[in-house]
């Protein structure tokens, strides 16, 4: 542990200006779709009608929405529903419990993201850019850098499509309708904030204007902007926030988590208990087990005093080891010996479940297999 990463000076801007797609309904609030569809010379109430097959009917495909005079339809659709995501691959593992999505978008970039089903519910984990800039040293997305924010719409489209894979009955055992969504695809949701907030405003605002998803059920992961953190606290929204912390101290976090040389431990966590109390909601801290690097029990203990008597809960999830990665999971009964040793701080701890991990499902793996397969074709070809 001696070269620290650099962090971004700028975080929330990417190296290059890279386009975003062409605007979709998606990006628009109804009152928005309304304005937009009038500009077009059709009825307003054709912007209702598309946003219901969209939102209510999980309706991609313009084609199916046959209830629409076939000339308005494709004026509509070629104003309103461009394709943004294409497939690249879909992959299922856990007997089709997850299934995890790799898209291209309009310019070459890849982005993921993974459907997980649940007895009492169903979970999509999104995307909020392609690539990222933080640069965790653990995380594999992190290691390729930032291409570009997506946008509002590009994140709605990943949910609004796996909520139609969950309805038509793909994940066997559990409930047809998506109830969950966290930001914990790849990027840095706070770093593409107003997208990501007007992205969360579909995800909750009822059909047909958006998804009429919970608030509650809305989790919004970061490494710890704490500008953004205080904004997003003063939103009238109430989505839950999950911190990686990945460290109680802030020799170690500076080099798991680069941004903490620009805001510590005690700077992030003051953010997160205001939050919580604007919000009334618990926060996560995530902590990945990354064996005898952050792990110790005397880590384990410093953290208890941390969090004792917060509304807090902690996440501990086993390390997923990027390829070629120097760091390996924590062994299981160190990791049970955290766990006792938070508990008995009076924090309410849990170990995350480890979906997708055949399936590279966790942590921007997918997207950097496909990258390398790519890069293994290039290379075959040259
Ligand atoms: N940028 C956001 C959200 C994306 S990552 C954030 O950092 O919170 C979602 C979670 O997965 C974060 O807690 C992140 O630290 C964690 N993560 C990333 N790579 C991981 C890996 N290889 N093993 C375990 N957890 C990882």
């Amino acid at each position: 542990m001696t070269s620290l990463p650099l962090i971004p000076a700028v975080p929330d801007k990417p190296a290059r200006r890279a386009a975003l797609p062409q605007q979709h309904l998606a990006d628009l609030d109804l009152a928005g779709r309304q304005a937009l569809v009038a500009e077009l010379g059709e009825p307003a109430f054709r912007a209702k009608q598309i946003s219901n097959h969209y939102f209510g009917r999980l309706v991609r495909d313009p084609q199916l929405m046959t209830d629409l005079p076939a000339a308005a339809r494709e004026r509509l659709a070629e104003r309103l529903m461009p394709r943004l995501l294409t497939a690249v691959r879909e992959l299922t593992c856990d007997d089709g419990a997850t299934r995890k999505a790799l898209w291209r978008l309009h310019d070459g970039s890849l982005v993921e993201s993974v459907l997980m089903g649940y007895e009492d519910r169903v979970t999509v984990c999104i995307s909020s850019q392609a690539g990222c800039g933080m640069a965790c040293p653990f995380c594999a997305t992190g290691q390729a850098g930032l291409t570009r924010n997506l946008s509002t719409a590009e994140i709605v489209d990943q949910a609004v499509y796996l909520a139609g894979v969950a309805a038509s009955g793909a994940v066997a055992g559990s409930p047809a309708r998506l109830s969950h969504v966290v930001f914990m695809g790849m990027g840095e949701p706070l770093a593409n904030y107003s997208r990501v907030v007007a992205a969360i405003r579909r995800l909750v605002a009822p059909a047909p204007e958006g998804l009429g998803l919970s608030q509650r059920h809305i989790t919004v992961s970061t490494v710890g902007l704490v500008p953004a953190i205080r904004r997003l606290a003063s939103e009238d929204l109430s989505v839950t926030l999950a911190l990686s912390l990945h460290a109680p101290d802030d020799e170690l976090r500076d080099e798991l988590v680069p941004v903490n040389q620009r805001w510590k431990v005690a700077e992030v966590l003051d953010a997160a208990w205001d939050y919580a109390a604007r919000t009334g909601r618990r926060v996560s801290i995530e902590y990945a087990m990354i064996k005898d690097v952050n792990d110790q029990p005397w880590r384990a203990d410093l953290l208890g005093r941390l969090l004792a008597g917060k509304l807090a809960h902690v996440n501990l999830i086993p390390l997923n080891p990027t390829p070629g990665s120097r760091w390996d999971a924590s062994p299981k009964p160190v990791e049970r010996e955290f766990v006792r040793r938070l508990r008995a701080a009076g924090v309410s701890t849990t170990v995350r479940d480890t979906r997708g991990r055949e399936i590279d499902g966790a942590c921007g793996q997918l997207a950097a297999a496909e990258d390398s397969d790519i890069d293994r074709a290039a290379a075959a070809s040259a």
